[in-house]
């Protein structure tokens, strides 16, 4: 991976995107692809949308979205503590203890803050804690002085750093998706340098938004786009840990290669076509299946107005929807040349009917 791409990656991991406050990536993005893109539109939910091909009847849209779960301020005491919900699903023993970043009129620094341990009734001990028991500490000693910098409505993120871990190992914040985003980049520049898609059809790259409350950016994108096919590309579920039953939970490692979606939540042309380009270009992918609707932009995606031929792509990671998540820089690198191939392999006449 080059240099400069790496150094994308780690910028826009590091900007703040709770769902409904992604402009900081959105940034980000729009100034990474700009020499890329024939265009680049953002919409009114602030999806950012790079496209190559403009006037093309037929589309394909990529979909990764670029919020990350957060949390949001919602009341501060007399004393000047935060209280806070949750922006998307957080498992909240994961969260005690951490740094964190209030995104007020200034961003600050605090922590999240619980009773300590010493003063724990029997009871104290088993109990799973909500957010309810806990408050964020931003040292302000009254209301007056937290609300100098910080006030209700303000985005709160996890403070942590982008790290190599062995290998190609990586870990930090908000990979999901800032993965997705960061793949849909480097197959913006990819395609553009490589000689590009069919003349004839047209290819919208785009950052969703408010994925992890809803997809609900990827569900007005896909109206507005309309597109013909669309890829998801999201992060999966790794359960290469400790003790986790493959037989309960499917198979998805680190380092083999994207998970590639069966079932009902995928278009079984697209589905093939993503086979061969994959056996094409000799990436490896691993099989997810799946019964219930898609968690991610694709359940809105396959839906929208008459139906899109939808495919989806999981990057494996580990500890997902915690302040230290862990993927394999070599599974982004095999997605980025999977998408590329199968957006070559789209050609207008491409029939997604599943007859
Ligand atoms: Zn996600």
């Amino acid at each position: 991976m080059r240099d400069q791409s790496l150094d994308f990656l780690k910028s826009i991991v590091a900007a703040p995107s709770p769902s409904g406050f992604e402009q900081p990536v959105a940034r980000l993005y729009r100034d990474y692809i700009g020499k890329f893109a024939d265009g680049i539109t953002t919409d009114t939910l602030g999806n950012v949308s790079a496209i190559i091909h403009p006037e093309a009847k037929v589309r394909i849209m990529y979909a990764g979205h670029m919020d990350e779960i957060g949390f949001i301020v919602h009341y501060i005491d007399e004393n000047g503590f935060l209280f806070f919900s949750a922006i998307g699903g957080t498992d909240v023993a994961t969260e005690i203890g951490q740094r964190v970043m209030v995104h007020g009129r200034e961003t600050v620094s605090g922590v999240i803050g619980r009773k300590a341990i010493q003063t724990f009734k029997p009871a104290d001990s088993t109990q799973v804690p909500t957010l309810k028991d806990l408050w964020i500490d931003i040292g302000a000693t009254s209301r007056e002085e937290a609300e100098a910098v910080v006030g209700v409505g303000d985005a709160v993120t996890v403070q942590t750093d982008f790290t190599h871990l062995r290998g190609s190992q990586v870990t930090g914040r908000g990979f999901d998706n800032k993965a997705g985003l960061f793949i849909a980049a480097e197959v913006l520049r990819t395609l553009t340098a490589g000689g590009g898609v069919h003349p004839d059809v047209g290819v919208n790259i785009l950052g969703t938004v408010q994925e992890e409350i809803g997809s609900r950016g990827a569900q007005t994108a896909a109206f507005n786009i309309a597109p013909r096919t669309g890829l998801v590309v999201d992060m999966g579920v790794a359960t290469d840990y400790p003790r986790a039953r493959n037989e309960d939970a499917g198979r998805l490692d680190l380092g083999r290669g994207p998970g590639l979606w069966q079932g009902p939540n995928t278009n079984p042309v697209v589905w093939r076509l993503l086979r061969e380009a994959a056996d094409d270009v000799g990436i490896a992918t691993q099989p997810v299946a799946e019964g219930k609707a898609s968690p991610t932009d694709a359940r809105l995606l396959q839906t929208s107005r008459g139906g899109v031929a939808t495919g989806i792509l999981s990057v494996p990671l580990r500890y997902m929807h915690t302040p230290s998540e862990v993927m394999c820089l070599d599974d982004v690198q095999a997605t980025i040349d999977l998408v590329c191939a199968y957006c070559r392999r789209i050609t207008p006449d491409i029939d997604f009917t599943p007859w």
